[in-house]
């Protein structure tokens, strides 16, 4: 199936060595379901890099052009005949997925992100037939259904609930699914985007919060954001002191690194989950799953009426990300911090500066 379609400005990579660069793709007009979307703001997520760079090929090999960008918000700027929820003017929001079946058991349960039928933001083939793959959030606009949109609640700086639609779901759902909250102990794993809304969410859920770091110039923010305890994951000794204690643990990290070493701080049938998607896999020694009937899990973003509640969990707590705002000009230098652990604690695109060129 093909619809008529409209010009709109993005930033693409061209291939897994390109830097972004600007560029114009084709938008679908928005059909009877289709909300068309003008975008304020797109945060920065480390998947976006490891797509485009394709340092997942292994697993989920990029396509190109790509248009990364999976925390999208915006304005309606035109809705589809069809459209109940969402209406001209509304400040609305986009994250990793864009369609789905509608039809089969998990998109039933409003588990969309596990529809074997899904439609990522960015790099999935396009059912609409408008271009070869789907576009992200690194756009002037974007065309979404309707059951995709979310609503962000009023009382929300814009820029700073972007990242909430991935950085803060992928954090919400675990931490939910777990159980944290009052008379836990938690531990948060790597304090970048995900890490710092692991932390926020963490602490407003009332457990017991510690972050784990490499970064020890990152201390006093950590605690800023809602640790109870920091600790810097290269000293041996400040993590033995929590040798046996944590009921939870959930890691955000993106490169290689030590799990082992987080499972021996679990308690007695403790949990870790990762988040985090190093390219390679990560080295599980038996031994610390065996004593103590530990666990390790995995945990990917979260469905659409999850996602919903954590947005209006954050309206009612007041909670968004901590964002460096940037125009768009200067996103392959903000991908080359990230890549450096150097970013405070989320970019987060003003795609106003994408109008300017
Ligand atoms: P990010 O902002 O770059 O944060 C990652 C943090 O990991 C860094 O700030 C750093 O924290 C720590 N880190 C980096 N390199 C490290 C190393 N070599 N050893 C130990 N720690 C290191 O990335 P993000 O956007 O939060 O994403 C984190 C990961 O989650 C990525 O792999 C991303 O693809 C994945 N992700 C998964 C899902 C999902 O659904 N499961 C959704 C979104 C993202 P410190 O400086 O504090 O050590
Ligand atoms: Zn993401």
């Amino acid at each position: 199936m093909t619809t008529s379609g409209y010009n709109a400005k993005a930033y693409a990579a061209a291939a897994a060595t390109s830097p972004l660069a600007r560029t114009t793709i084709r938008r679908r007009e928005p059909t009877a379901r289709d909300v068309r979307i003008e975008i304020l703001f797109c945060g920065i997520c480390h998947s976006d890099l490891h797509y485009a760079r394709n340092e997942w090929r292994d697993v989920l090999p990029a396509a190109y052009p790509c248009v990364p960008g999976h925390e999208i918000v915006g304005r309606v700027a035109k809705v589809g005949p069809g459209v109940a929820r969402h209406k001209v003017g509304d400040l609305v929001a986009v994250g990793c997925l864009v369609d789905s079946d509608h039809t089969c058991p998990n998109c039933q349960a409003g588990l969309e992100n596990f529809c074997p039928n899904l439609t990522l933001t960015f790099g999935s083939v396009d059912r609409h037939g408008t271009a070869p793959v789907t576009f992200g959030g690194y756009s002037d606009s974007i065309v979404v259904d309707e059951r995709f949109v979310l609503r962000v609640p009023s009382n929300l700086n814009p820029a700073g609930a972007a990242p909430l639609l991935c950085a803060g779901i992928t954090t919400y759902s675990p931490l939910r699914r777990f159980g944290v909250g009052k008379g836990k102990k938690v531990g948060i794993v790597g304090l970048g985007g995900l890490g710092h809304m692991g932390t926020k969410l963490a602490r407003a859920f009332g457990a017991h919060v510690v972050v784990f770091t490499t970064s020890p110039s990152k201390t006093e923010d950590a605690q800023r954001l809602g640790a109870h305890e920091v600790v810097v994951s290269r000293n041996a000794d400040e993590m033995k002191k929590h040798a046996g204690s944590f009921d939870f643990i959930l890691d955000t990290v993106a490169a290689d690194h030590d799990i082992n070493q987080y499972l021996n701080l679990l308690r007695l049938e403790g949990n870790l989950t990762l988040v985090g998607a190093p390219p390679k896999p990560l080295a599980l020694s038996s031994f610390a799953l065996i004593f103590g009937n530990r666990s390790v899990s995995g945990s990917n973003i979260g469905g659409i009426p999850q996602t919903q509640e954590m947005l209006d969990f954050c309206g009612q707590h007041g909670i968004t990300a901590d964002v460096e705002v940037i125009p768009v000009q200067k996103v392959n230098e903000a991908w080359d911090r990230l890549v450096k652990a150097d970013v405070k604690y989320r970019f987060a695109i003003d795609m106003a500066s994408l109008g300017a060129e």
